[in-house]
């Protein structure tokens, strides 16, 4: 075909298929890198008003950073907005400043190239000085640095959603932070060089059906704006500058997973109850409050994890106790009767709010660091505003609480203590609470499962949390696209796990539940149950192919299954003898 000599090439990339769905657009390649700086010269005559814009940005900085200190110290308290003191310093800096402007003079580059070699120079010098406390003067400068860049260029922090739009996004990697408006950006699909199936920004793209691809490496830096590309979220593939006959292909391929989705939809209004009669409870994971639509959309039992931490990453503030009260509320009435189990705040790990580095400190090893639970702990009026917030919204629906990330009876006791505190607070203010409120923690931590009988007699509920679960208990990062292959679900470790804490719950009537992405893969999901995993909660898109492959098993067998797979010592081969279950039910779906 000759027209295709002018065409770019078509090049194909594998990744890790992380969220299912068939797009095509433009890219839009988003590197989430410091300021872009622009070089030019000045002249003569523009002088003065270089050093004015100069000025303009230091002052538009300084205020920027005392309104934030001020509402530093007002919601969280002024020892922490004392680390702004450090960042108003910089930009007193007269070394600093005075040496800009005799670049800007010696050079006649624009005032942001000055300023920024300056300061580069700086954040260079100090992070070489042994001094630890000098060495953290660099972070300083770099945050201050990047402000006043932003103000010199006009730039407002952007965020994804304005940048965007209905196209492609290519990324080295995507925070939480970037995903909170996700649903504005409009998204056709995601792909990030970075990152694996369980990172959050992965499991909302999943909750919002828009296909994901994580783990291509350096598509990033290959691809261009503008250039084309078909992503394939079922098999992990990014073709660039498709072919016309690969796009046919696409489009036949689309049409009929679309056609298996809509059986799956009608299919899914039917109860979820096994060939020998068992009910399996299929509930929801939301992380926002306009996901609730979700749950009547896909015929969910009620939610069995609601993130709550995306009410301070969708925030500029840290929410006040009328704002969750009004969003737990919100949610669990529009629920009533079925469930709504909402977790407390699981900040940290690759979930922090940006620009908080008197919250979040800089860890070498977040998800093993300053997170969830711990942070609440620690800063106990902001977890004590979500506490008596969903005590008090708990008269309006069928509200449980649940903790993360607990690690041991001491934490799950003090966790407990400080909502005894708040009780006491709600009586003394005269406010209804449900007094039988059921509390719960998620079991993630491999010190929890091993202690899952202590656990048990000190809460109502357990509700796994494979996602961390897994990464604690082979050691294996999950946000990690190097080492994805090692994270496997089916490793013996996971399901000896599971099986010692649905053991000790069940011998103590507790009910357990898995929240992980492991129980929406309906590939595993009848080696949980058949492990004895009371209820099921997934991203609410997953539900109907779950429904479906119950209602064409039997317990019974699921029953032999996690039995069989007990005794097996190969991952791989534990998984494919779930997929052979799988398949031999659902061959019309299996691919
Ligand atoms: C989990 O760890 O499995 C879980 C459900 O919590 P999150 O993914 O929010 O860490
Ligand atoms: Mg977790």
């Amino acid at each position: 075909m000759s027209s295709d000599i002018t065409k770019p090439q078509e090049i194909t990339l594998q990744g890790i298929p992380a969220s299912p769905g068939i797009a095509y657009g433009k890219v839009f390649v988003y590197i989430q890198s410091s300021v872009e700086v622009p070089h030019y010269k000045v002249d003569e005559s523009k002088r003065e008003a270089e050093e004015a814009r100069f000025d303009q940005a230091l002052v538009s900085t300084r205020q920027q950073i005392s309104k934030i200190q001020n509402e530093v110290s007002t919601n969280i308290g002024p020892e922490e907005a004392r680390i702004f003191d450090a960042h108003l310093m910089v930009l007193e800096d007269q070394a600093l400043l005075a040496e800009t402007i005799r670049e800007f003079e010696a050079t006649s580059e624009n005032i942001e190239t000055c300023f920024d070699r300056v300061s580069q120079h700086y954040i260079k010098a100090f992070s070489e000085i042994e001094d630890e406390y000098l060495r953290e003067r660099a972070g300083d400068v770099r945050d201050v640095a990047q402000r006043v860049l932003q103000n010199l260029l006009g730039q407002t922090k952007t965020s994804l959603s304005q940048l965007a739009g209905e196209q492609i996004i290519v990324a080295n990697d995507i925070s939480p932070s970037d995903t909170v408006s996700m649903d504005r950006m409009e998204a056709l699909a995601i792909v990030t060089d970075s990152g694996s199936k369980t990172s959050h920004a992965v499991i909302m793209a999943r909750s919002m059906k828009v296909p994901a691809i994580v783990g291509t490496h350096d598509l990033s830096s290959k691809a261009t704006n503008g250039d084309w590309a078909l992503i394939d979220g079922y098999a992990g593939v990014v073709i660039l500058n498709p072919s016309e006959s690969t796009l046919f292909r696409y489009g036949k391929i689309r049409e009929e997973k679309e056609s298996l989705e809509s059986q799956l939809l009608e299919a899914n209004k039917e109860p979820s109850i096994t060939l020998d009669g068992v009910a399996v409870t299929l509930q929801a994971n939301i992380e926002r409050v306009d996901e609730v639509g979700l749950i009547n959309d896909y015929n969910a039992d009620g939610v069995g994890l609601f993130r709550t931490e995306y009410l301070y990453l969708n925030n500029d503030h840290i929410p006040t106790e009328n704002e969750h009260l009004e969003a737990y509320r919100t949610v669990a009435e529009a629920l009533a009767p079925r469930p709504l189990i909402i977790r407390t705040l699981d900040l940290g790990g690759d979930k922090t709010i940006p620009g908080n580095p008197h919250l979040f400190p800089k860890e070498s090893n977040p998800f093993m660091g300053f997170r969830a639970i711990r942070f609440c702990l620690e800063h106990q009026e902001i977890f004590k505003d979500q506490l008596r917030a969903v005590l008090a919204a708990s008269v309006h629906g069928n509200i449980k609480l649940m903790y993360p990330m607990i690690s041991g009876a001491d934490e799950l006791a003090q966790a407990n203590a400080v909502l005894s505190e708040c009780k006491v607070e709600l009586r003394e203010r005269g406010v209804a609470f449900d007094e039988s409120l059921e509390v719960g923690m998620m079991i993630e931590i491999p010190s929890a499962a091993a202690t899952a009988d202590i656990l048990a007699e000190q809460c109502d509920f357990f509700s796994v949390g494979t996602n961390d679960m897994i990464q604690y208990l082979l050691a294996v990062d999950r946000v990690n696209d190097r080492i994805a292959h090692l994270y496997e679900p089916t490793h013996p470790a996971v399901l000896r796990t599971l099986h010692h804490v649905i053991k000790e719950a069940h011998q103590r009537d507790l009910p357990v539940s898995i929240c992980g992405e492991m129980g929406g893969d309906p590939i595993l999901v009848p080696l949980l149950l058949g492990l004895g995993i009371d209820a099921l909660s997934m991203s609410p898109p997953q539900i109907p192919q779950v429904r479906y492959l119950i209602r064409l098993m039997t317990m019974s067998d699921a029953q032999q299954l996690a039995e069989e797979a007990l005794k097996m010592s190969s991952p791989e081969a534990i998984y494919q003898h779930c997929q052979k279950f799988y398949k031999e039910r659902m061959e019309r779906f299996a691919s």
